[in-house]
């Protein structure tokens, strides 16, 4: 078990690729808060598998575009935990539309979850982390960051800007015990891939090296790995997880 004794935070644990995440945190040993904005019984369903493998696991509500609401929620985690080793910046969403009929609301939505609410994120839990001498945060980006996509100027713009976002924050946490790093999965079989026409999955497909999409356990053992002590030299990294899609 390579996090014994950690605790932990997955934003958008309920679901796709932050359930895989927050199970294989609590599979290490680490004591897990998953957050959810509306899914409920989805994240309770996380909490109870990861209270069966013996770790401490709790719920954490909040809409992470919401500042107050983050903060509000960190102090329950930090109440409940004592302390917190591990972030994961994982909750986001995507609001596809060409750019000529993508609308402003869009553009903010994505924004504020996607980019805003890592920044509300990382900033509730930082002081403690710099205090303790000690965290790791993991922020999921998106190969979509790095390529760019039609229809997905927002999503793609919220992403690259994550992306860089972590790297400055590594350069500036570099020798405080705080590393940063970014995972950029490719195209991962959660609900946000599963609504692809089958015509588009398989155009995508045929530019996969690897020949199919990821699964979510793939990108979870990634982010195990970074917060393991395997991990620790890492920091201002973005780890592709994509099938060859981009190299
Ligand atoms: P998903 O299945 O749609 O799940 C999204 C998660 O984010 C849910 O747990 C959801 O909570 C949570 N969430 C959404 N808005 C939130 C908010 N305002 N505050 C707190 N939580 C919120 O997504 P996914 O496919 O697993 O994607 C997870 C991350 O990986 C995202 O950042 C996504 O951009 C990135 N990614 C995904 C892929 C892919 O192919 N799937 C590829 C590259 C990157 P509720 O359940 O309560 O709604």
């Amino acid at each position: 078990m390579r996090l014994k004794g950690r605790t932990a935070l997955v934003t958008g644990g309920s679901r796709g690729i932050g359930r895989a995440i927050a199970l294989a945190l609590g599979e290490e040993g680490a004591d897990v808060a998953v957050n959810y904005v509306s899914s409920e019984g989805p994240a309770r369903d996380v909490v109870e598998n990861i209270k069966k493998m013996g770790r401490r696991a709790i719920l954490a509500q909040a809409d992470v575009g919401d500042y107050p609401d983050t903060f509000r929620m960190a102090q329950e985690v930090l109440r409940e935990f004592g302390h917190l080793d591990i972030l994961v910046n994982n909750a986001g969403i995507n609001s596809d539309k060409s750019f000529v009929k993508m609308d402003h609301a869009s553009w903010r939505k994505v924004l504020a979850i996607n980019l805003d609410g890592v920044f509300n994120c990382t900033k509730v839990f930082i002081d403690p982390m710099l205090k303790q001498n000690y965290g790791r945060v993991v922020n999921i980006t998106s190969v979509i960051g790095q390529i760019g996509n039609f229809g997905q100027a927002n999503y793609a713009a919220s992403k690259a800007g994550v992306a860089a976002f972590t790297k400055s924050l590594a350069k500036e946490l570099a020798g405080k015990g705080v590393t940063v790093n970014a995972v950029a999965p490719g195209f991962i079989e959660t609900e946000m891939v599963e609504g692809i026409p089958e015509k588009v999955r398989q155009k995508l497909l045929d530019q996969i090296p690897l020949k199919r999409f990821g699964r979510a356990e793939e990108v979870a053992r990634s982010v195990v790995y970074i917060c393991s002590a395997d991990g620790d030299y890492i920091t201002g990294a973005e780890l592709s997880i994509n099938g060859g899609l981009l190299m």
